[in-house]
């Protein structure tokens, strides 16, 4: 069965071009043209990835991102005509996944959407990565410290994949670029930092130990304390 995906864009040009591209690629395609509809739509019949528009009528790109997010790790794909590193980090801090800004090329979604359909889905047999007191599982991406779960995004859970089939090894930042992000996101963006430090918050609650340590000027690494 082909992918779902659900499509929030208020332009109805843009939402019409995305819609027919996706639908000759062959995904099925649900387009809500404000936020509040999107909501809604993607409460009644769950998709397998959201584009969504950042400016929106009503309840505005940021908003239901982060209502999605409170209730699934669905991938997110947020569509910005906003090219400031400051608003990126406030969609991730909602809980997107990727950004596209506009105008874009149909080559570029698709791209961006394959990324993270292949990043949902594994593509090796399902297994359970142990380091210290940390587990994830590869075929239900849930991980869990100790006896806590934790809850991942979609790309938290690809970063934190890298580390734990990595461990005591120092990633550099490029590595972590290519093999997370592996497209160009921008050179001077500081995604990675934002990502450990959403890893962090969610791995180190409660007191619990540090595990993933910066190597200054070099990267990052998965270690005991
Ligand atoms: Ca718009």
């Amino acid at each position: 069965m082909a992918e779902r995906i659900l499509v929030v864009e208020d332009e109805q040009r843009i939402a019409q071009f995305i819609e027919r591209g996706l639908i000759y690629e062959g995904y099925r395609v649900e387009v809500a043209y404000d936020g509040k509809t999107g909501l809604v739509a993607a409460r009644d019949n769950p998709p397998d990835l959201v584009i969504l528009d950042w400016m929106l009528p009503g309840v505005d790109g940021l908003e239901v991102c982060k209502r999605l997010r409170s209730a699934s790790s669905v991938p997110i794909l947020m569509l910005t005509a906003k090219d400031e590193v400051a608003d990126r980090v406030t969609g991730l801090d909602a809980g997107a996944d990727d950004y596209l800004v506009k105008p874009f090329s149909f080559d570029e979604l698709m791209a961006r959407v394959r990324a993270l359909f292949r990043r949902a889905t594994p593509s090796s047999k399902p297994e359970v990565l142990h380091f210290a007191d940390l587990t994830l599982d590869t075929g239900t991406h849930r991980a869990t410290r100790g006896e806590r779960p934790i809850d991942l995004t979609a790309k938290e859970y690809e970063l934190l994949e890298l580390f734990m089939r990595n461990p005591r090894q120092v990633l550099t930042r490029e590595v972590i670029f290519d093999r997370v992000w592996n497209y160009d996101f921008g050179g001077e963006s500081n995604i990675i930092e934002v990502y450990v430090r959403y890893l962090r918050q969610k791995t180190e609650s409660e007191g619990e130990g540090r595990l993933l340590h910066t190597v200054r000027g070099v990267g990052y690494v998965l270690r005991e304390e």
